[in-house]
């Protein structure tokens, strides 16, 4: 172990802390402070960056029941991101949760049905990205000051829809960054399209590529990982950073809202101070649940993660029989967000699961992107019983949305309702009657016409934009202000390309010739 590796460091306070550095998953090399693990979004080997080890909690559940949103935030943040001052976190998330969200609370829990939602779609556009990606920005242009980052950072973002207008929300107008987002021209919602081709700021440019969601990401890892593009960059005075779910940025925010919902919970006396819950995550790239895993380990008593799959189901299969294999249809769903074959922030997984072994892990990410598949050992899969996969099939999804608003009024979008009918498939397996928080993660209006249509096929008759204003009178529930704005906005972006084009795309926004 190098020198200093895991020392402890004295904080201005006085308390001491655990100073927590950042490895690849794909070799053993030096590791990073935090700001540079934000700085650099991915390492060079290719690997994601991991935490060398998941800090404990050090406020009392009962504490913490007492803490606002934002001094929660702090409380989990500081742990993880060891290097950044207090005055610095601080700072960092007052920006991120303000007015920008429309409630004071920034991600309240409804009771439906026998189920805690935690409604995570609160922020600017909607959806659960805006959590961590409305902080992101200042937790990077705070990295690139503590790290005396002369170069404009450019962020490169492959969407499957929501991450692409919540990255653009928070790092439109924001000095020394510009920002790129790739998505897949006919694999969004029209309004998550909307949403991002109106994207007002001249740091900002979209596009969309034939392909899908996996071939966006796929080009934008090997962008990230070509050497001689990085020396073209450096020389016009630019450097790439990630907003993608892999960005440890993305992550340690997304940690807070789980320790959040626990003491709300318990604040509300809901629940008694250790009683174990249950968390349901709609997953795509495996970042959301990823995050629930690390508030598992940091201590919060959560009994099971319950990883919900849409049509594209390959975590399930993964969860049943260890084979991870992405050669398989890929499969177009009415929870876009989370039309994904390849679950990146799932490595960090595998990583910790091998026994934090970088040569193991290589070994099977070089099988998946050679073969597409690998398989995991007995003993490996002994440590995946935290978690219980299951999914749903569009026509579940459906059935779930309109059995919930027609027993208890509640509408939820088609991501959160792949979530309600998995826990209702896992109850229904286990009798398991531990309380439970479903991950809320959009907002019904940005996936009106299939929330619509779920409900009663009359609705597929109607314009997008008369379905919102059925929706909200049906829902009993305003407008939220990101779709009012796209009513009439205009289009600003309208590049269109083939995935052999990025690189050429990216230079020309960037005038490198
Ligand atoms: C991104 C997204 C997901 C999937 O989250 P991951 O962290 O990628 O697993 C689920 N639902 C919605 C609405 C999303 O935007």
């Amino acid at each position: 172990m190098p020198d200093g590796y895991e020392k402890t460091i004295e904080k201005t306070k006085g308390n001491l802390f655990m100073e927590v550095l950042y490895k690849s998953t794909r070799s053993d090399g030096t590791p990073v402070t935090a700001s540079q693990a934000i700085l650099k979004g991915l390492s060079e080997d290719g690997g994601l960056f991991v935490p060398d080890h998941i800090p404990t909690l050090d406020k009392s559940l009962s504490e913490l029941s007492n803490m606002t949103y934002k001094e929660t935030a702090y409380e989990v943040m500081k742990l993880f991101l060891t290097d950044f001052t207090e005055e610095e976190l601080k700072t960092c998330i007052d920006k991120a949760y303000d007015s920008k969200f429309d409630t004071d609370v920034i991600a309240p829990l409804v009771e439906a049905d026998g189920v805690y939602f935690l409604e995570l779609f609160h922020g600017a556009t909607i959806a659960f990205k805006d959590m961590a990606l409305s902080i992101l920005p200042h937790l990077l242009i705070t990295a690139a000051k503590k790290n005396q980052v002369k170069n404009e950072i450019v962020i490169l973002t492959a969407t499957s829809g929501d991450t692409g207008k919540a990255a653009l929300a928070g790092f439109a107008g924001v000095e020394g960054t510009r920002i790129i987002v790739f998505y897949p021209k006919n694999g969004v919602s029209p309004i998550q399209e909307k949403q991002m081709v109106t994207q007002k700021g001249a740091n900002t440019h979209v596009v969309g590529i034939h392909g899908n969601f996996d071939d966006a990401q796929t080009g934008v890892k090997q962008l990230f990982n070509d050497r001689e593009l990085a020396k073209e960059m450096e020389k016009a005075g630019f450097q790439f950073s990630s907003a993608n779910s892999i960005n440890i940025g993305r992550l340690v925010p997304q940690i807070v809202y789980y320790v959040y919902a626990y003491a709300r919970l318990l604040s509300e006396g809901e629940l008694k101070e250790g009683e174990k819950i249950n968390v349901v995550v709609p997953t795509g790239n495996f970042g959301n649940i990823l995050a629930a895993y690390y508030a598992k380990n940091m201590g919060l008593p959560i009994e099971k993660l319950i990883c919900a799959s849409n049509d594209n189901k390959v975590l399930y299969d993964f969860f049943q029989t260890g084979a991870y294999d992405k050669n398989r249809e890929f499969v177009l769903t009415t929870s876009p967000s989370m039309d994904i074959l390849i679950s990146s922030n799932l490595e960090r997984l595998i990583y910790r699961i091998a026994g934090n072994d970088a040569g193991k892990n290589t070994e099977l990410m070089n099988a998946l992107s050679g073969e597409g598949k690998y398989e995991i050992t007995e003993v490996m899969r002994k440590e995946l019983l935290d978690f219980y996969g299951n999914f749903a099939t569009e026509s579940e999804a459906g059935q779930t949305i309109k059995a919930l608003f027609e027993r208890c009024g509640y509408i939820i979008d088609t991501h959160t309702a792949v979530a309600a009918a998995v826990y209702g498939k896992y109850k229904k397996e286990t009798k398991d009657g531990t309380k439970t928080v479903i991950a809320s993660t959009a907002s019904p209006f940005k996936f009106t016409r299939s929330v619509m249509e779920a409900i009663d096929p009359k609705y597929s008759s109607m314009e997008d934009f008369e379905l919102v204003d059925e929706l909200a009178k049906l829902g009993n529930i305003s407008v939220p202000n990101a779709i009012e704005e796209i009513r009439t906005a205009q289009v600003l972006h309208k590049t269109v390309c083939e995935r052999n084009e990025m690189k050429t795309i990216v230079k020309n926004f960037l005038e490198i010739k």
